[in-house]
């Protein structure tokens, strides 16, 4: 639905052919999904039973209504998503693998599927520790993740919303223009907007920002501008190589 409203109402000029683009961001996709099968699924699923079983985490510690436990545990596996965010940015060797992510010169909706299968392996020990910290049981684990695929989809996908909805829109959820910022290649404009979900972590950080017109934006990372900088193979390669300061 994204791609067939991307093609009828453009939110930014494309750079590259769209097949292209999108056939190289569907093997990323490939790779990320067989690292969340293989990898990710087996410690967090039964981390979650335990966790439930045992009553770890923040959430436990009261004995909350379980309609609270539920949402309280989505909106801080949320937060904790912002924070990890940050960190894929702050920290050099995860910016290495997060870097794949921000170097494609288009956004659209098969970009919130580029992710490098590293940066995703990376990734568990923190999502064990969002599990097991708060107090994160099944169901609330499986529709967060429900939500945070939704949302991603949503938000990177370069469709044009009446500048009223989005407004609106984003008061509450990231929309495709806030995170069109956050994928700009000017880094005072990247480090912001670094919500995957709820807008209102910015809003607390004083890291929101909406005032940068999507015409004057470059997506991309400085350093990788031409269509020979992310190539599949160099894109796959990137983490492991000499990286150019970004
Ligand atoms: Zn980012």
């Amino acid at each position: 639905m994204l791609t067939a409203l991307e093609r009828r109402r453009p939110l930014r000029r494309a750079r590259e052919a769209k097949w292209r683009h999108v056939s190289r961001n569907i093997v990323f996709a490939g790779a990320a999904a067989a690292t969340v099968n293989l990898l990710e699924r087996p410690v967090v699923e039964p981390l979650a039973r335990m966790v439930q079983r045992r009553r770890c985490g923040l959430l436990y510690m009261r004995r909350l209504p379980p309609p609270l436990h539920f949402m309280l545990a989505v909106v801080l596996l949320d937060y904790t998503l912002f924070v990890w965010h940050v960190l894929t940015h702050r920290i050099p060797w995860l910016w290495r693998f997060h870097v794949v992510h921000h170097v494609d010169r288009d956004l659209d909706a098969s970009t919130a599927l580029r992710f490098h299968a590293g940066e995703l392996a990376l990734s568990i020990p923190w999502r064990a520790m969002q599990i097991a910290a708060i107090g994160v049981p099944p169901d609330a684990l499986h529709v967060w993740q429900n939500i945070v695929l939704l949302s991603i989809l949503f938000h990177h996908s370069n469709v044009e919303l009446p500048i009223d909805v989005e407004r609106l829109l984003a008061r509450f959820v990231v929309t495709p223009r806030l995170h069109g910022i956050h994928h700009s290649s000017v880094p005072e404009e990247t480090n912001s907007n670094w919500s995957s979900g709820l807008t209102v972590w910015d809003s607390l950080h004083g890291t929101l920002r909406l005032d940068v017109p999507q015409q004057s934006i470059t997506i991309g990372v400085a350093g990788y501008s031409t269509p020979a900088d992310v190539t599949l193979a160099k894109s796959f390669a990137l983490p492991f190589i000499a990286q150019p300061p970004t």
